[in-house]
């Protein structure tokens, strides 16, 4: 990385602790990086999921427009709540998410 010359180029990683080279102060090494996202999908994926079956049992409670449009508008909206917050959560989880156990979690 030459535009980083003259800065330290091996700061340890601030979940770990093990000095990586390129990093920077306040940056995690690419493996936390990776493990910390994977945990972060895994909770949004379950929060999302809570989502989508929450919205279901709100449309099955709400009279829908009969016949089969109903039942599409339904799906979609279900599938649109799934993706949303799925996204959403997944962001606000890499942000929130305590210091990575460096261990194996799995
Ligand atoms: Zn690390």
């Amino acid at each position: 990385m030459p535009s980083r010359a003259g800065w330290p180029t091996e700061a340890p990683c601030i979940d770990c602790g093990n000095r990586t080279e390129g990093l920077l102060l306040g940056e995690r090494c690419p493996m936390c990086q990776v493990r910390r996202e994977r945990r972060a999908s895994r909770l949004a994926g379950r929060i999302a999921l809570g989502a989508a079956v929450l919205m279901a049992g709100y449309l099955a409670l709400r009279p829908l427009p009969g016949g089969t449009s109903g039942r599409v508008y339904a799906g979609v909206a279900i599938l649109i709540t799934y993706l949303l917050v799925r996204k959403i959560a997944a962001v606000i989880a890499i942000q929130m998410l305590p210091p990575g156990h460096t261990g194996t979690t799995e």
